[in-house]
């Protein structure tokens, strides 16, 4: 129904969840309030390390399935480097995919149907938020389904989430080169990357 077979607008993402035995625990450098996102160098996706308690949730996602692998390998590598995390372990490891806002726009609502949330392909393309726009389509949605107007709720919807992302890239080594000197910058991360694209604060 949503009539798009652009994969660039997706996010593929592999994670695990796991419980820390008391000495892995005492050990761990992550700290349970404070969750540890990394950004890839291209930007087009990041890691992260969530301590809940005993256990660690540990994953990475990016627009770009095909270097998903080393880059997952390369950000373990990273926190074994760093202490983060001694151990990972090799199985029980989930995939996930889900469309984000940006690129060919989707086909969302039509006789006898409307899509909300990733099936409408609505999460934030920079930080792959989806929770917020799931719950306001799907209110939009209740909503114009009750006055009849399903042509106004592609509109309304737009007007909510703001403009589409992009979905051009850079060719992978431009990326990497032009990301890390970004990310190198001081206040780059937390003004643009955390400030605007998490936590959707302005000026
Ligand atoms: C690893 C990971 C971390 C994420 N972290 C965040 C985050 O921190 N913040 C954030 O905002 N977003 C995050 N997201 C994105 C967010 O999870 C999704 O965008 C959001 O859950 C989309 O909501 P939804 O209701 O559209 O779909 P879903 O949450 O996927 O809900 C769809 C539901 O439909 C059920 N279902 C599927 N098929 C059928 C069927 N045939 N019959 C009945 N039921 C069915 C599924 O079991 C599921 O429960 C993350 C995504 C991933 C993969």
């Amino acid at each position: 129904m949503g009539e798009t077979a652009d994969t660039s607008s997706v996010v593929v993402a592999r994670e695990i969840e796991f419980s820390l035995s008391e000495d892995a625990a005492s050990h761990c450098g992550v700290e349970q309030e404070r969750p540890e996102l990394y950004f890839c160098a291209d930007l087009s996706g990041y890691g992260w390390c969530f301590r809940k308690e005993n256990y660690l949730n540990v994953g990475l996602g990016r627009l770009d399935s095909a270097q998903l692998p080393a880059r997952l390998n390369a950000f373990l590598e990273f926190l074994r480097r760093e202490k983060r995390v001694s151990r990972v372990p090799e199985s029980r490891w989930r995939g996930h995919a889900y469309a984000v806002r940006q690129g060919p726009t989707r086909h969302i609502a039509g006789e006898g149907f409307v899509l909300v949330g990733d099936a409408a392909g609505l999460a934030a393309s920079a930080s792959g938020e989806g929770i917020l726009p799931a719950v306001l389509s799907g209110r939009l949605a209740a909503e114009a389904i009750l006055i009849s107007r399903m042509a106004d709720y592609p509109r309304r919807l737009e007007e909510r989430l703001g403009p589409r992302g992009s979905a051009r890239r850079l060719p992978d080594r431009i990326a990497d080169v032009l990301g890390a000197a970004l990310l190198a910058i001081p206040g780059f991360a937390r003004r643009l990357v955390l400030d605007r694209w998490f936590l959707h604060r302005s000026g």
